[in-house]
């Protein structure tokens, strides 16, 4: 969001029709001149209200007024369009209507969940002050008013406002130079709801996709970085809020400090070693966490760092475009992470996420959990039973941080009573299956870090029931203190004895329908019939009998006996919710001091979670553990692609099974290139995508939809899907698809994978096959990577008699009756043809078309088989010699050139099939002309 959204004119602010108390002189700024006075007075509540939005430019303003927060100006109507609420006025200021409108407070959760979901931050404005201490002060007084709380996408605890399922991270940005051109950039990502911290840093190349892995809701970055022309686009199509912070005089020095004072240590050494970037990037975070939680400080883990290059790279096209978290369109459901997801806890939840965002880069890390995976598998017994111990466990991550932030109630005390219970449950499984593998023994101590007493005295103290909010009270159980016990019984006397009052005064007056009564107003009261109630304003009822009040129909009166009673009531209920918060506070700090153990058995709970759901997946599934090493194969046998063999599945259908095979040969340190080709329809993206999922899959640890899967480590995954297939971005250009073709030239190493998936495509026909034919000779000279290339320029399979590495295949596809029928098969070879027409046929064309298009197709293949462009690779010298030989840059001429010009003169993007060829017909004439 913009930066200024928010702001509003700061100069003198009047309102019209202000109540009649609030008539503060106005304040002349002397740039205009108030034309009537009355019109042009700022109200000693405006000027509160333009102070302390004043203080939070960046945030919307929720303005407690009586029962509503009230919102004004551009604030207003950002809200008014992202809630759906109506947009009203108030006053005026330099003349203008004052744009307001206002949410009710019993409400205010559910609007500002809709607000932090799209983006804003607010900031929370209370009255501080009881109104009537205001009106002591004098009429015109206003309330006291202070900001309690900002809100910010990146800083949420309350659970709903959060997503169970993701991590919510803040993450801050700082940077470092390393030479006149080269940045560093360290990053500091922070979940308060969870306690998590890291920091990194990474090389300008390496930003995007960093940020793209972590996926934060917020993002703070300094104004320096934010202006940063070469990060622009970065900031704008990131989905998280980014906030732009002036630099707050964070040199090294007072960086460091603002770390080690916030976790009370004298050296950072302890925690590893930084540089000045990450810790730059940490203290701007821990900045910022401070500042929207008004100084409380959230327990977070002291900042651990992550090796740069300890994750598979996965830039964020190539994350999009495979779809690993969000769909293109955004969601979750239909994500690789939906389909594979078992979990049963909300941490287990967000470990598979984290974990599927970041696959590993070490072998021993890797096989640290296929290790895990595999012994679960092994054991079914004991995965059930660590299935049915883990739903029984609630969030406990985020209700300790609620608890530590003071926004916890009896419901995260009973979280961690039930979270601690069922981790010492899993712990006692663990124990009693022998010999664990690393990850799940390490899981086991970690979930016997708590003390037992802790859970015991939690599970002794609350009730069954419990109140959302602690000072309603009734969450302490019956039995666990004498105090409150005696307290209870008082009130629950009291009661008795009301009801015995109303017997006796009933008895005494003769009045059968007498009933004792409360309301908040007059208390305990006594209720009798219009009638009746004559009689008791006469002696001799009246010396029992105080009249209170007259209602249709009835008279409610009062008495000393109800007066004492009443007295009673409320000191023993004062009493037993003094002591209820009392043992609340206790309780609590039992939990504080138990931090670290609580996050470890959080973070233990998780482990086993992912693990036992990694077993369920490859059991249910039957997938495979793929053999991951230093070598550069890549042998896949009968692998599948998970999301669509999902989707088929629930329509009854069947996925074919394929195998690939781009193992650098024996001896050679370059991976092989297969060239797909097939029509469309037929299977290649799938076939693709499916490749490229078994690379993020074995190397987060889990097993792969195959029947067995060799896979060299990959360092960097690239995925690049040719521009007309990439509708969902919404802008289709072609420009957009060189940039990331680009990319994957330039840093594809011989340990990465690399899928492009119809490039060229954006383009005219012949641009778009030299520059995929490039290309592949690039990958296959330069890069040497493993690869996939699917295409629809059949020309393009003649390549594999040139590069050694270079195989064809091609998806199987047959015809019947004239109908081209899909078999999804991939088999070595090159597609005969590309079957456009059958399958424009199959879409519905009118046959007129259809028929017409055969004919046009046989005059361009007549023409073809006199000059066909698998000549050309004969009488073009390869990639590598070409480069050599390649001129500078050509000399532009000076004269004119009308078949230059007429090729400018063309938008490729915009023209119909039929407009194509007769512009290549046209270009073809200017070419015969010039000879
Ligand atoms: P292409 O990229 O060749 O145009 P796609 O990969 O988009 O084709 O696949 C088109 C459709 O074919 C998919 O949506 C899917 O329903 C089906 N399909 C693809 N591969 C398989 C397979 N291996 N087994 C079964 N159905 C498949
Ligand atoms: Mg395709």
């Amino acid at each position: 969001m913009s930066r200024d959204a928010t702001t509003i004119p700061t100069a003198d602010f009047e309102e019209a029709g202000a109540t009649p108390g609030d008539s503060a002189p106005a304040r002349s700024d002397g740039r205009r001149k108030a034309p009537d006075g009355e019109a042009h007075r700022v109200t000693p509540m405006m000027a509160q209200y333009i102070e302390i939005k004043a203080a939070h430019p960046d945030c919307l303003l929720f303005y407690r007024m009586g029962d509503f927060y009230e919102l004004f100006f551009a604030d207003a109507e950002i809200a008014s369009r992202t809630l759906g609420i109506v947009l009203t006025k108030r006053g005026k200021h330099l003349g203008e209507d004052i744009p307001m409108c206002g949410v009710p407070v019993e409400r205010a959760e559910d609007y500002l969940q809709r607000l932090i979901a799209a983006g804003h931050r607010v900031a929370v404005c209370e009255q501080t002050e009881d109104p009537a201490e205001a009106r002591k002060r004098g009429g015109k007084s206003v309330v006291q008013r202070g900001v309690i709380r900002l809100v910010t996408p990146g800083t949420i605890t309350e659970d709903n406002l959060l997503d169970p399922a993701r991590a919510n991270l803040l993450v801050a940005v700082a940077r470092r130079r390393l030479s006149d051109t080269e940045w560093a950039y360290g990053l500091a990502a922070v979940d308060i709801s969870t306690g998590r911290f890291t920091v990194t840093e990474v090389s300008a190349a390496g930003l995007a996709a960093e940020i793209a892995r972590l996926e934060p809701r917020e993002l703070v970055v300094p104004d320096a970085v934010y202006d940063d022309a070469d990060l622009a686009g970065l900031w704008r199509e990131t989905r998280a809020a980014v906030t732009p912070l002036a630099r707050e005089g964070l040199d090294p020095a007072s960086a460091e400090r603002r770390v080690k004072d916030y976790f009370g240590v004298a050296s950072l050494d302890a925690f590893g070693q930084f540089t000045r970037s990450e810790v730059a990037a940490a203290a701007a975070a821990l900045a910022y966490v401070e500042r929207t939680q008004l100084g409380s400080r959230p327990p977070l883990s002291p900042p651990s760092r992550e090796a740069a290059g300890g994750t598979l790279a996965i830039d964020a096209a190539t994350r999009a475009n495979l779809e690993l978290t969000r769909t293109l369109s955004g969601e979750r459901p239909g994500s690789l992470l939906a389909t594979i997801d078992r979990t049963v806890t909300p941490g287990g939840g967000r470990l598979l996420a984290e974990r599927l965002a970041g696959p590993l880069t070490e072998i021993a890390a890797i096989a640290r959990r296929q290790e895990a995976v595999a012994f679960l598998v092994g054991d079914s017994l004991l995965h059930e039973r660590l299935r049915q111990a883990l739903a029984a466990a609630p969030d406990i991550a985020r209700a300790l941080a609620r608890l530590t932030l003071g926004r916890g109630g009896p419901r995260d005390l009973a979280a961690l009573r039930d979270g601690l219970a069922a981790a010492g449950a899993l712990a006692r499984l663990l124990a009693a299956s022998g010999d664990l593998p690393e990850e799940l023994a390490a899981a086991r101590a970690a979930l016997e870090t708590p003390d037992p007493a802790l859970a015991g005295r939690l599970a002794a103290a609350l009730a069954d029931d419990l109140p959302l909010l602690k000072r309603d009270g009734g969450f302490v159980r019956e039995g666990y203190d004498p105090a409150l016990d005696e307290a209870r019984a008082l009130q629950a006397d009291s009661r008795r004895f009301i009801a015995a009052l109303q017997a006796r005064y009933a008895a005494e007056t003769g009045c059968r329908t007498l009933r004792v009564k409360h309301n908040n107003v007059i208390g305990y009261f006594v209720e009798v019939p219009q009638a009746t109630g004559e009689d008791f304003l006469r002696p001799p009822f009246n010396e029992t009998f105080v009249h209170r009040q007259t209602m249709a129909g009835a008279m409610r009166f009062s008495t000393v006996e109800l007066g004492e009673l009443e007295a009673r009531i409320a000191s023993a209920g004062e009493r037993a919710l003094g002591i209820e918060l009392a043992i609340f506070d206790a309780l609590l700090g039992e939990v504080v001091a138990a931090t670290e153990a609580v996050k470890a058995a959080a973070e233990g709970l998780a482990v086993v979670d992912v693990t036992a759901a990694l077993a369920k997946l490859a059991a249910d599934l039957g997938w495979v553990r793929p053999q991951v090493d230093t070598s550069l194969a890549f042998r896949i046998e009968a692998g599948r692609h998970p999301v669509v063999e999902a989707a088929l599945k629930r329509d009854g259908a069947a996925f074919v099974a394929n195998d690939s095979d781009l193992s650098a040969p024996e001896g050679a340190a370059a991976g092989r290139i297969a060239l797909v080709t097939g029509p469309n329809m037929a299977g290649k993206s799938t076939f693709l995508r499916q490749n490229a999922l078994m690379v993020v899959l074995a190397q987060m640890g889990s097993f792969v939809p195959a029947r067995a899967a060799h896979i060299g480590l990959v360092d960097r995954l690239f995925s690049r899907v040719g521009a007309a297939d990439d509708l969902a971005r919404g802008r289709s250009t072609f420009m957009v698809e060189m940039i990331e073709t680009a990319a994957i030239l330039n840093q594809a190493t011989a340990r990465s994978l690399v899928i492009l998936d119809e490039i060229g495509r954006g383009t005219a026909t012949f641009d778009g096959l030299s520059i995929a034919w490039a290309a592949i000779e690039h990958l296959h000279e330069v890069n040497r990577c493993r690869a996939l290339f699917a295409t629809h320029y059949h020309e393009l399979t003649a390549l594999a008699e040139r590069l050694v590495r270079l195989g064809n295949v091609t998806v199987r596809v047959t015809e019947w009756q004239g109908e081209v029928v899909f078999l999804h098969e991939v088999v070595a070879g090159a597609a005969d043809r590309s079957y456009g027409i059958q399958v424009a046929k199959l879409a519905g064309l009118p046959p007129a078309v259809i028929a017409r298009a055969r004919t046009i197709l046989d005059e361009l293949e007549k023409s073809d088989r006199e000059k066909p462009v698998s000549a050309l690779i004969d009488d073009l010298p390869l990639f590598a010699a070409s480069v050599r030989s390649a001129p500078a840059a050509p000399a532009a001429g000076p004269q004119r050139d009308g078949l230059r010009e007429a090729l400018d003169a063309i938008d490729p993007d915009d023209l119909t099939p039929r407009a194509a060829l007769e512009a290549l017909y046209r270009l073809k004439s200017l070419r015969a002309a010039e000879d």
